[in-house]
């Protein structure tokens, strides 16, 4: 126990707060309960302020996570105890099914190809991102192993015709499957990794520390602000994001949900829905960044194309992010401060008009574009609140998880011992994360 930590969220921050931690000889345990590591950054195509590769530079700090002798990687994974012990602290964690062994898995793909049933991506499925009811989160996933999802073992999927949606005995029953064709693929390349009978795990560990590195979700948008959900061509920044990237479903093609062609006339809305009754009232400081960063990213794929920024208050706060902007501006994005009012689609080309007051002159305008993309901002997990009861300690009244105090005691929480770190501080960049997750790391291997 004396040398073990639990960091909770293996996101940027999770995994540099374990390498740290690793480096001084800790033993830590990096846990996400999702199945793979990586968090947001894994799913960014590039990372202002120097639109460098997101994954390309992720990726190989998840390999080393991974094979590090010192770090323990359980993804799938719940906190679901915590109780104080020994100066530390005993922790229960709960292992979902994956419903596949993962020392087995070599993540071929051979079960992909022989699962019948493909539905919308959670992540991408506005923009026309697909999966397979047996999948792997995304390439460079960690670990490289398929998961299942439960809803094809218990016949949910049965009208979309799941293999095994006919069948009337319950998956935990049998130990074969002579039904599932993901059985049978696997079995052809000699592996016999799927294991839809598996069942959640407990594990018990105990540890010195907890470092919360649970991160940021973005925010969805209420249903209709500036078309949302009622015109196919307005998207959150998270799913333009995923439209620029090579890795995304679209192969990186910016081009429009509706008709799935390239976008000549592309503008983006910033604070959308801020004072508004279901959007983010504070400013998430990383998303005038973001436009900038996916509106320079738009002119390289095609310089052609006509950029505009709504805005009323740019934040260029960081280190290199004011000359990021003047970037933008001299490869031809326009900035124009303004007040959107509503969206209006053309019903026939699916074009959207923007209707806005210009606020350097005061006039009424109107626009024509042909992608809207609406910045939105950054809200708290909404994991957290659960998180918070188990561990016992606050969140802020916006979700995020309160420090003991922000000047002379940031990320330590009202908890001796409990650390925080990233994203779970509230709305932050990458590089901002980093420094926290160093700083969190050194917290937790301290002695108390
Ligand atoms: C569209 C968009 C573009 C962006 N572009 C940039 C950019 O170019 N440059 C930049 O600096 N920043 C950018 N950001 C911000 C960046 O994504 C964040 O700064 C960064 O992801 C924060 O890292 P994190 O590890 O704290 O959180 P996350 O990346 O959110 O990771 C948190 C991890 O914790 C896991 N988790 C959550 N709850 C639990 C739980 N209860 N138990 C176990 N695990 C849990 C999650 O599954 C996740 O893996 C962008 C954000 C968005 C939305």
């Amino acid at each position: 126990m004396d040398n073990s930590i639990l960091i909770i969220g293996a996101g940027v921050a999770g995994i540099n707060c374990a390498l740290n931690a690793a480096k001084y000889g800790t033993h830590v345990y990096l846990v996400d309960d999702t199945p793979s590591i990586g968090g947001m950054m894994a799913r960014l195509d590039k990372t202002f302020p120097t639109n460098d590769c997101s994954i390309c530079i992720e990726a190989p700090q998840m390999y080393e996570v991974d094979n590090h002798p010192n770090i323990d990687i359980l993804t799938n994974t719940e906190v679901r105890k915590v109780k104080k012990a020994d100066g530390g602290f005993s922790v229960r964690l709960i292992k979902k099914a994956r419903f596949i062994d993962e020392e087995k898995c070599t993540g071929c793909g051979a079960c992909l190809e022989a699962c019948p049933v493909t539905v919308p991506d959670e992540l991408d499925g506005k923009i026309g991102g697909v999966r397979k009811l047996i999948s792997i989160p995304f390439p460079q996933a960690v670990p490289n192993v398929m998961v299942i999802d439960p809803d094809c073992r218990y016949g949910r999927m049965r009208d979309k015709g799941a293999c095994v949606g006919g069948c009337v005995v319950d998956c935990s029953q049998c130990r074969e499957c002579p039904i599932a064709l993901c059985v049978a693929a696997c079995r052809k390349e000699g592996k016999d990794a799927v294991r839809l009978w598996q069942a959640n795990k407990n594990i018990n560990i105990a540890v010195r520390s907890i470092v919360i590195a649970t991160g940021i979700a973005d925010a969805k948008p209420p249903r209709g602000l500036y078309g949302y959900d009622l015109y196919d061509n307005v998207v959150t920044y998270t799913q333009f994001e995923r439209l620029m990237n090579a890795g995304g479903p679209t192969g990186g093609q910016i081009i429009r949900p509706s008709d799935r062609k390239h976008a000549h006339r592309i503008a983006w809305i910033q604070c959308a829905g801020r004072g508004l009754e279901g959007g983010v009232p504070y400013c998430s400081k990383v998303c005038c960044m973001v436009a900038t960063k996916q509106s320079i990213i738009t002119k390289e794929h095609d310089p052609q194309v006509d950029t505009t920024v709504y805005y009323n208050d740019l934040k260029a706060y960081g280190k290199g992010f004011w000359a990021f902007y003047e970037k933008a501006r001299e490869n031809g994005v326009k900035y124009v401060r303004a007040r959107p009012y509503d969206v209006f689609e053309d019903p026939e080309t699916k074009n959207l008009t923007v209707r806005y007051e210009d606020l350097d002159s005061g006039e009424l305008r109107y626009d024509e574009v042909e992608i809207l993309v609406l910045s939105t901002g950054l809200v708290a997990n909404s994991r957290n609140e659960r998180l918070a009861k188990i561990l016992k300690i606050q969140l802020d009244k916006l979700g995020f998880f309160k420090e003991k105090d922000p000047i002379s005691a940031p990320l330590e929480t009202e908890v001796e011992g409990i650390y925080v770190c990233g994203g779970a501080t509230g709305p932050i960049d990458i590089s901002e994360s980093v420094v926290q997750a160093t700083a969190a790391s050194l917290k937790a291997v301290s002695p108390r």
